[in-house]
């Protein structure tokens, strides 16, 4: 049964975060002041086996959802991962995708492949070493993820997408390399606002590069121009070279909100099921699933969620917005 919120939004897409680790500490997501040596993380037993999640996904899928994404942490460097995406493929009717800052990709990427993973999405910040590690603060060379997308590209998890978060003052010089390159390569760049999500990063609205400005500054060089979106609730809005070249994504959730088509749910490693990027609190799924509960009770309760969901973060957020405790992008994924 396909369900509703309160705002007329369908329930269509599922983001899943199979851990709240990562390998990288990315300065907008997980900053090392915040995410340090001593960060406790969440325990094996705290976070959704494979078969609770796919329990929960078999569910959701009844209700509507036809796109499950992968994510985390980082979604590759959780034990048996293509696994939890073979026993994923075996639902029908459904996208499944994955979204990964590429480091172990080169290895995985045909086992997934194998497994029934339809794409990727591949984070990547800068063409520059030096630039790459001051988003992403640790040592990890940009030919290795390069690599990784290649390799992804190779077993056909395609149109590899590629995202990109710009931070003022830190990496815009690498709009027009990494525009440049990605054309030619015909992989689908996409430049993401830097979001003000969770409480750890320091976000500050003159560090957001608009998208707006983005798009001047990739025109003078390279002409686009929009293109319609391939379907109702694209988070990314389509721009096309002139040329025909190829196409490059603009994720604009500071500068233009989306919540009037917003479709998607989170579902935390640990089982929280969030309405919103920006929620404050989730609602607890993992309780449900250990206490017994049949597939029905827990159907329930995912429409008694989706129901009450009037959540439209972005489009009332302000300048001026007082910080709340919200929820961390590595908890719940992007
Ligand atoms: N570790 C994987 C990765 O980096 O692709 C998956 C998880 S990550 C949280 C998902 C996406 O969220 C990445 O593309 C990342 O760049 C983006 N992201 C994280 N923090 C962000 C922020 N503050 N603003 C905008 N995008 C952000
Ligand atoms: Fe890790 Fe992805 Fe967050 Fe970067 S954006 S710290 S790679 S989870
Ligand atoms: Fe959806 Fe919340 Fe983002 Fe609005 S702010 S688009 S409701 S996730």
């Amino acid at each position: 049964m396909n369900l509703y919120d309160s705002l007329n939004r369908p329930l269509r897409d599922l983001r899943i975060s199979v851990t709240d680790r990562c390998n990288f500490r990315c300065v907008y997501c997980m900053p090392k002041e915040v995410f340090g040596a001593d960060y406790e993380y969440l325990h094996r037993n705290q976070i959704l086996t494979f078969e609770e999640i796919t329990r929960l996904a078999k569910i959701f899928s009844k209700h509507g959802v036809k796109k499950i994404r992968l994510t985390g942490g980082e979604p590759l460097i959780r034990k048996g991962i293509v696994d939890l995406v073979a026993m994923l493929a075996s639902i029908s009717d459904l996208d499944l995708t994955l979204t990964t800052n590429g480091s172990l990709l080169s290895k995985l990427a045909l086992p997934l492949k194998t497994a029934g993973l339809k794409r990727v999405t591949v984070s990547l910040d800068s063409l520059d070493d030096e630039i790459f590690k001051a988003m992403n603060d640790v040592d990890y060379p940009v030919a290795k993820v390069i690599e990784g997308m290649d390799a992804a590209a190779s077993v056909g998890l395609t149109p590899i997408k590629v995202n990109m978060v710009v931070k003022r003052g830190v990496n815009e010089q690498s709009i027009l390399p990494m525009a440049r390159f990605f054309r030619e390569k015909g992989y689908i760049l996409r430049f993401i606002e830097y979001m003000d999500v969770g409480h750890s990063n320091g976000w500050r609205m003159d560090d957001v590069v608009s998208s707006k400005e983005i798009i001047s500054i990739i025109n003078q060089e390279m002409p686009i121009e929009p293109v319609d979106p391939n379907y109702q609730g694209e988070v990314a809005e389509r721009w096309q070279y002139k040329d025909g070249s190829g196409e490059v994504g603009f994720i604009s959730s500071v500068t233009q909100a989306f919540c009037g088509t917003c479709n998607r749910a989170r579902l935390s490693a640990e089982g929280s099921l969030y309405t919103c990027l920006f929620a404050i609190k989730g609602h607890d799924f993992k309780e449900l699933l250990r206490s017994g509960a049949t597939d029905d009770e827990i159907s329930e309760k995912i429409s008694q969620v989706w129901h009450k969901r009037a959540d439209r973060y972005s489009e009332i957020r302000s300048e001026n917005t007082i910080p709340l405790p919200k929820v961390e992008m590595s908890h719940i994924g992007g």
